[in-house]
């Protein structure tokens, strides 16, 4: 059976392993993947790699706090995973290792597919600089976007990560970055929160009139029901909230069809693994 897993640290909360057992089990796909601990020290992601592939496993999702190490590592990066500075998805063929970043592109899938987003020609708020901003933005581009502003509680690091981007061939005109207080009047039909300040239960300092009420907010938490990030949009009149459960189990099926050459069906996991907001 072709052995998969996922390795983080910590590692005991992932899902992961049910998402592509779910998969694996729809698809009629005979695989096996669990969820690896690897140490925190330096060197021990790339040992646990180097274990698990001498052991015959076929490929691994990485989570934090090993994605930058995990694009390192690899010996071929994707586009998605060379823009990212980091990779959530390893394959492994003989003795070539093909690294991918599919958190951008499943965001992108949830807010199309799942959620109904048309995104081309919208207004984007990003929230926060780190790596799920960075994994987001060249697939929000993409999707044709009329305007993707980056705001970050340190402005600096969202106007240099966006520099990055415009260096790269990005317009100017369709992504710039500022911090919470340069938000202006600029209302916003989309807004993502990729901080991590709903897993400390904070919220952010956000103007209301940032939200649109026909808008959507979305928060790449999941699992922690109304977030402070949520009760604000709500408060501000917006209908339509998500939080990142959907963005987890379509990064997985991109993954799952690039491993195994079939892409499994979404709908029923998101809905077992959703939590109502609330
Ligand atoms: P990082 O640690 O790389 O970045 C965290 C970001 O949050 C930084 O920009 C930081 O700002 C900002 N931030 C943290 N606390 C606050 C606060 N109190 N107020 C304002 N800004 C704050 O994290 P990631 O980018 O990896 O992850 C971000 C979130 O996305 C996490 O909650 C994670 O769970 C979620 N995620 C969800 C995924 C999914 O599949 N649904 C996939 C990947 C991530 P500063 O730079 O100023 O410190």
């Amino acid at each position: 059976m072709d052995r998969y897993a996922v390795i983080g640290h910590p590692i005991g909360h992932s899902k992961s392993p049910v998402i592509h057992s779910a998969f694996a089990a729809a698809t009629g796909q005979r695989l096996s993947y669990e969820a690896i601990e690897a140490p925190l020290e330096a060197g021990q992601f790339a040992a646990t790699v180097e274990r698990f592939r001498s052991e015959g496993g076929r490929g691994v999702n990485v989570t934090l706090p090993f994605k930058p190490e995990a694009c390192a590592y690899a010996t071929h990066l994707a586009e998605s995973a060379r823009c990212a500075g980091a990779a959530n998805a390893l394959k492994f063929e003989g003795d070539r290792c093909l690294a991918e970043n599919f958190d951008g592109s499943g965001l992108v899938r949830d807010l199309s597919h799942n959620l109904g987003q048309r995104l081309a020609g919208r207004t984007v708020l990003l929230l926060g600089a780190g790596g799920a901003s960075r994994g987001a933005i060249l697939p929000l581009l993409r999707t044709q976007a009329g305007l993707l502003l980056v705001v970050n509680r340190n402005a600096a690091k969202a106007q240099a990560l966006v520099a990055e981007f415009i260096a790269q061939g990005a317009s100017a005109n369709t992504l710039a970055a500022c911090g919470y207080d340069e938000i202006g009047s600029q209302r916003f039909d989309l807004v993502l929160n990729a901080t991590s300040a709903s897993l400390s239960a904070e919220g952010l300092p956000l103007p209301a009139r940032a939200f649109k009420p026909d808008g959507l907010a979305y928060d790449m938490v999941y699992g922690k029901g109304l977030t402070p990030f949520l009760r604000q949009a709500q408060q501000a009149g917006v209908h339509q909230l998500a939080d990142g459960v959907g963005m987890l189990v379509e990064q997985a099926a991109e993954a799952f069809a690039w491993w195994r050459g079939v892409r499994p069906d979404t709908a029923e996991v998101i809905h077992r693994l959703s939590l109502p907001l609330i």
